[in-house]
C-alpha cells in the first residue's frame, strides 16, 4: 500500500492499541486505519473511555494540508474537522470508511481517551455541534472587541437575570422607553 503523503509503497503491519492492528508509514509516521479493524476493535473493547483533559496542546503543524488518496482504494478522501476552532483534521475515504492519521494524530486521541469515539466525528451531530461551537466563539469575540470586556459582562449578566423572568416583557419595555413614565 501507497502513503497518501509519500505517495510511495511505505505502509507496515503496526498495532495501535491492544487489539488493532493499522498500517504505519514508515517515512512520514501517518497511520493507515482500515474500517474493519476498527469497528472490530470497538465492539469488543469493552466500556465506553470518558473523554479526559490532555497534557499536550493540538499543534496545528501536525495537519497535513493536502489532497489525498485512499491507500486501499484510491479514492480521493475528505476532510473533517474534530476540534472547534482547531487545525485538527482528520481524512476518510467515503468508499472503505477507512482513516488516515497524519503523524500525532491518533496519539492526541488517545491521550484524550477520544480513541474509542472516532466513528462520532463523521457524524452529522459531532459536525454540527462543530460549526454551532465557532458560531458561538465567532460572536463571542465580536461582541467582546465591539463592547468591551466590562460592558459586555454587564450585559451577559442583565441578560442571563432578564431570560427567565416572569415578568420579563415589562422589564424589557421599561428599559427600552424613552418615558417609561410616560402614559
Ligand atoms: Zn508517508
Ligand atoms: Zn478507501
Amino acid at each position: 500500500m501507497n502513503c497518501p503523503i509519500c505517495k510511495i509503497n511505505s505502509l507496515g503491519p503496526i498495532t495501535l492499541v491492544e487489539g488493532l492492528p493499522a498500517n504505519q508509514c514508515t517515512n512520514c509516521g501517518g497511520v493507515w486505519l482500515p474500517s474493519n479493524a476498527y469497528l472490530a476493535w470497538w465492539k469488543a473493547r469493552g466500556e465506553d473511555m470518558p473523554q479526559k483533559p490532555a497534557k499536550s496542546k493540538i499543534d496545528p503543524t501536525w495537519d497535513v494540508d493536502e489532497l489525498k488518496l485512499c491507500p486501499e482504494s484510491g479514492h480521493i478522501m475528505a476532510r473533517y474537522k474534530i476540534f472547534p476552532d482547531t487545525d485538527f483534521y482528520l481524512d476518510r475515504c467515503g468508499n472503505c470508511n477507512g482513516i488516515w492519521f497524519d503523524k500525532h494524530e491518533w496519539d492526541a486521541l488517545v491521550e484524550r481517551n477520544l480513541h474509542d469515539n472516532v466513528n462520532e466525528f463523521f457524524t452529522r451531530p459531532w459536525q454540527d455541534d462543530i460549526h454551532a461551537t465557532e458560531r458561538h466563539n465567532h460572536m463571542h469575540r465580536i461582541y467582546l472587541e465591539k463592547l468591551g470586556s466590562e460592558d459586555y459582562e454587564r450585559i451577559r449578566q442583565v441578560r442571563e437575570w432578564l431570560m427567565d423572568h416572569p415578568r420579563r416583557g415589562m422589564l424589557l419595555a421599561f428599559l427600552q422607553a424613552d418615558d417609561p413614565y410616560k402614559v
